[in-house]
């Protein structure tokens, strides 16, 4: 069931202080991942988010394993969002400031297919700059943005008011 799923993934979250800076605490999904039971329940509530997707966007880099996972529940393709630099064909770049600089990340050319549903999957929302930059590359190509859905929300930074009203599925919140 569901309640079950989320008291698995809640059940394997860990917290680490001061990570990777003084003040800030990371959340780590390492033993979710690890763990099998973990990774489907937090598959099977991630692709709950919008089962009427026509493709999955991975953010780089733990949203690319849960967004390939998500996207064989649903049985549809996934697109990874990559770092600048990684990816030989770009179809668009998109950049976005971090509390300290900025940082950007590009779409693969031609994988998105224009009118497209894609559900958008990371492992954490904080301030939402990733997430709403790789909802921009994902409207720019003519793609829609079906859902966001990520593990955990860090509603204290307000991220999901960056996603222009796009619909958040956050699996818990702290
Ligand atoms: P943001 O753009 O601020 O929403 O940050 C989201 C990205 O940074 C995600 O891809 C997360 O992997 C990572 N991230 C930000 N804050 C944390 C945190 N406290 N714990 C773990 N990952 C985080």
């Amino acid at each position: 069931t569901p309640a079950a799923d989320l008291e698995r993934v809640t059940g394997l979250l860990r917290d680490v202080p001061d990570f990777p800076s003084p003040g800030i605490r990371f959340w780590d999904l390492s033993a979710l991942l690890a763990d099998g039971g973990g990774l489907a329940a937090t598959t099977r509530l991630l692709a709950s988010a919008a089962d009427d997707a026509d493709v999955v966007v991975g953010i780089e880099a733990r949203g690319f394993l849960l967004g390939a996972a998500v996207a064989h529940a649903l049985g549809v393709g996934v697109v990874a969002v990559r770092k600048q630099g990684k990816l030989p064909m770009v179809a668009a770049t998109r950049s976005y400031d971090l509390e300290y600089g900025s940082a950007t990340l590009e779409l693969p050319a031609e994988v998105l297919r224009p009118g497209a549903r894609a559900l958008l999957v990371d492992d954490v929302l904080a301030t939402g700059g990733t997430a709403a930059a790789a909802a921009e590359l994902v409207e720019g190509a003519g793609a829609q943005v079906a859902a966001v859905a990520v593990v955990l929300e860090l509603p204290a930074l307000h991220g999901r008011e960056r996603l222009d009203g796009h619909p958040v599925h956050a699996l818990l919140a702290r």
